[in-house]
């Protein structure tokens, strides 16, 4: 027998039809309880979202069988699309949905069985099962097109994300690039201030003859030259090694004082050329920190750099160091130039000069910062930059993990300088207030008894009215340079003074000419305060008349 869908179409069964649309509740019931057991994962459905559907669905389903309709316009089929798109959106699988009108087919002939009290005749069956196919086909071709489409969506979605990351990578490469280029011109620049007045110094020499004073003008011209490239290629070579992950921090425990004061000894010669006052604030109590001394160092001495060459001559620093809970914080603030709000992030990006014409980088190409964060970084910390704008001054604030609170002693188990085991009596003889201030500062915070001089002059009459101990002596003092006071003070008070010379000159001629001139001992600027407080500690005991 051939089976024709049309045939089967034509033929209406309105007492089925009928019953169908009569029980509708009761067949939902017995569905839903059914799928329910099969179909745990999909139950919401049932209870909540799909209900009105369903009874629509059942009633319409009754109709198409009671109705003889052509299966283009079987209304239960519209019903079902609805269904697919709900399922779809409700996040049925596939095989849930279609397991659904399975499990209806097994409710609807049960219960027609029961019900009729009679099997059903065989063109019944046949219409039964038609009927829920086509409500299948219509179910799944919906849900299939929802999937798809939701997929191409996706597809989309992705492809647009994927478009805007490349062009976010392209315009950051550009940006790089853009950066790298500027920043060859600017070290292209940087190098030839510097060999200009190298080159045109050795014509000098060439034709200086004997003359001395020109000649030492131009040696200290060259030297002055040569280390301020040697520190741009440092700096360069430095972020390089860091960038490659190559610079391991020799950490030792120290006191932020001593970084601080070293720092400023650092910087203290262009604080003072451009005549800014610096104001230093220290804590009274020693801070200490994990840290790599010399990278600590140069990190606080970048800022300080910084702050004094975007700062118009005569303006006002401040260097804070404190404790703030378990950090150590370190602030350098300015009255200069200020930042602008759109830039105070971007400044610690490599290369990243805000302002390139000004003529103020002094040497600078862009790197200082990114080295000071990737150096805060290593130790744990952080920094950021504060402004409130084009001429507000700026803010540099740095956190290091601080070690916990020690009364009086270091802690534990760690090589440290120690706090003076007895205390001195030291004389300082330094015409840079920022250098003796806080090599005052810090003497006294290692216990010892300290004076302080700015002169030659001032330094002798203070040696002989109070017999110090030691006498650490800066050599390039104004009219009495440090040759000249350490010889008057040997003639007066013999072995008795201890005489330290400060130089930023450490070659071992620099060092014979010290020594012949009286000094016991010669410290290369900035002094290392671990040898300090070493040359300190190893001295002989004070003679009675220099006990404090
Ligand atoms: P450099 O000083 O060599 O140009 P840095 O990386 O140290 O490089 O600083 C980057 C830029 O940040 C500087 O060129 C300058 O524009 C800005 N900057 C840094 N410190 C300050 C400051 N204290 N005040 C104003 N601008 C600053």
């Amino acid at each position: 027998m051939t089976i024709d869908p049309q045939v089967i179409h034509s033929e209406p069964h309105v007492a089925l039809g009928s019953l169908l649309q009569r029980d509708v509740s009761v067949l939902i019931d017995r569905w839903q309880r059914r799928a329910l057991e099969e179909q745990p994962q999909a139950r919401r459905v049932h209870q909540d979202i799909l209900m009105d559907r369903l009874t629509n669905f059942l009633w319409e389903l009754g109709r198409s069988l009671a109705e003889s309709q052509e299966p283009e316009t079987s209304t239960h089929c519209t019903t079902a699309l609805e269904h697919g798109e709900q399922r779809w959106q409700a996040g049925w699988s596939l095989p849930e949905v279609v397991r659904d009108y399975q499990i209806l087919r097994l409710v609807l002939l049960e219960y027609l069985d029961e019900i009729l009290d009679r099997p059903l005749t065989s063109r019944e069956a046949m219409a039964i099962h038609l009927a829920l196919d086509e409500a299948i086909a219509a179910s799944v071709g919906m849900y299939v097109s929802q999937r798809e489409e939701a997929l191409l969506r996706m597809e989309r979605e992705r492809a647009e994300q994927e478009k805007k990351r490349e062009e976010t990578v392209v315009v950051a490469l550009r940006e790089a690039d853009y950066r790298k280029n500027e920043f060859l011109a600017v070290l292209g620049h940087e190098l030839r201030n510097s060999l200009a007045p190298i080159l045109n110094a050795v014509e000098v020499l060439r034709l200086a003859g004997s003359n001395e004073g020109a000649i030492q003008q131009v040696r200290d011209l060259i030297e002055r030259q040569a280390r301020q490239m040697a520190r741009l290629v440092d700096d360069l070579l430095d972020l390089t090694r860091i960038t490659l992950g190559k610079v391991e921090l020799r950490k030792e425990c120290l006191d932020l004082a001593t970084a601080i004061a070293q720092a400023v000894e650092a910087s203290g010669p262009l604080i003072q050329v451009l005549n800014h006052r610096l104001s230093i604030h220290l804590p009274t109590e020693p801070l200490w920190l994990e840290a790599d001394r010399t990278r600590l160092v140069q990190m606080i001495t970048n800022l300080l750099n910084n702050a004094a060459k975007y700062t118009d001559p005569g303006g006002q620093i401040w260097l804070t160091g404190e404790r703030i809970g378990q950090e150590a914080v370190i602030r350098v603030r300015d009255t200069g130039i200020g930042i602008p709000p759109e830039m105070l992030s971007r400044i610690f990006d490599i290369f990243t000069q805000v302002d390139r014409t000004s003529g103020r980088t002094q040497g600078g190409v862009g790197i200082g910062l990114t080295l000071v964060k990737k150096l805060v970084e290593m130790h744990g910390g952080s920094v950021e930059a504060h402004s409130g704008g084009p001429g507000q001054g700026s803010e540099f604030v740095v956190r290091l993990p601080a070690l916990p609170v020690h009364s009086s002693s270091p802690p534990s188990g760690t090589a440290v300088l120690p706090k003076a085991a007895s205390t001195r009596h030291v004389l300082i003889i330094e015409d840079n207030p920022d250098g003796r201030e806080t090599m005052q500062a810090l003497l006294k915070l290692w216990g010892h008894r300290v004076e302080a001089a700015e002169d030659g002059q001032g330094g002798v009459a203070m040696a002989l009215a109070s017999n110090p101990q030691v006498a650490l002596i800066d050599l390039g003092l104004p009219r009495w340079d440090g040759y000249e006071v350490a010889k008057k003070l040997r003639a007066s008070l013999g072995q008795n003074i201890y005489l330290v010379a400060m130089t930023g000159f450490g070659q071992a001629e620099d060092r014979r000419r010290t020594l012949e001139a009286g000094f016991d001992a010669h410290l290369v600027k900035p002094v290392d305060m671990d040898e300090l407080a070493r040359l300190l500690t190893d001295l002989p005991q004070a003679t009675p008349e220099q006990e404090t």
